[in-house]
């Protein structure tokens, strides 16, 4: 496995790989690798010649009160993992070669961007649009993998490949979860014992959703008025939003029929978790 920190080192890598003719499959992440991480690596080892992970904690996707310097980091275990998960390469860029000090340039999807997650973070989004099209241009892969964990990242994403012309498949993978039900995430390590029971509620009330609408239910108001009650039973929990949208253009449903995303974002103590399912009437 190489281990690579230079921009010109990895676009030298990749020429090498290109005039192989081998297939890449690229795997972005913040690092704090977990089994939502390792999944989406199988997922590209499976379906790619080459798989590069990368590991930057982008600070342009984080907001100025948000948890940027305390974002867990964990260099050494996380090679550990891309090495048992028999990565290639793993990518670690540094900050300031990402982001010299004359950085003028942004990426950025409107209207998918400003939606539920874009309402409180309405930095975060270009953010990430902007660091994935210059790892996009670093690496040049033919597929990139993304978890649905992450469901209005993953549109904006495939929304930004499209609109701009990028030649790289984006790969939507499912949400790996705890036994208990809770989404993984870097975060998680953020909750006390007592906020991680009343995490689990997130998901439960999701589910909840789920079984309302399997019996007929299909009024979205009544359903989130329920969902509600099931979060703030945990009384670590500070609802942000919970919505029931459209999968494609995130925009509010006011009855559930066809394809209905219901997104969930709720703080726990300080840490904020999102969750999602999407259900089918
Ligand atoms: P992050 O390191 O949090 O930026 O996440 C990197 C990638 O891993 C993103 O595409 C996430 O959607 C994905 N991911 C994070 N947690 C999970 C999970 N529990 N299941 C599946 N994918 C995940």
């Amino acid at each position: 496995m190489k281990v690579i920190r230079s921009i010109f080192q990895m676009q030298e890598e990749r020429i090498e790989i290109k005039k192989k003719n081998l297939s890449i499959g690229f795997v972005p992440t913040m690092g704090y690798l977990h089994e939502g991480h390792l999944s989406l690596i199988k997922k590209s080892k499976e379906e790619n010649d080459i798989t590069i992970v990368s590991i930057f904690v982008n600070p342009t996707q984080f907001g100025p009160s948000e948890d940027f310097n305390k974002y867990p980091r964990d260099e050494k275990r996380d090679l550990q993992k891309c090495e048992e998960n028999s990565c290639d390469i793993v990518f670690l860029p540094e900050k300031n070669e990402m982001y010299p000090q004359y950085f003028f340039t942004f990426v950025e999807v409107e209207k998918l961007g400003e939606k539920l997650c874009g309402k409180s973070r309405p930095t975060h989004f270009r953010g990430v649009t902007t660091v994935l099209t210059k790892l996009f241009h670093i690496i040049r892969p033919d597929r990139a993998y993304f978890g649905q964990k992450d469901a209005q990242q993953l549109l904006i994403v495939k929304k930004m490949v499209e609109d701009l012309n990028m030649e790289i498949e984006i790969i939507g993978c499912p949400i790996i979860r705890e036994e208990d039900g809770l989404a993984i995430s870097s975060r998680n390590v953020y909750l006390k014992e007592n906020e991680r029971k009343d995490a689990i509620l997130l998901y439960q009330s999701l589910k909840q959703a789920e079984e309302l609408i399997k019996k007929g239910e299909k009024d979205p108001l009544r359903i989130k008025e329920e969902m509600k009650k099931t979060v703030l039973s945990g009384k670590n929990n500070q609802i942000d939003y919970i919505e029931f949208v459209d999968t494609k253009t995130l925009d509010p449903v006011s009855k559930i029929k066809g394809e209905t995303l219901i997104a969930i974002a709720v703080k726990t103590g300080t840490t904020r978790l999102i969750d999602n399912i999407i259900v089918k009437e």
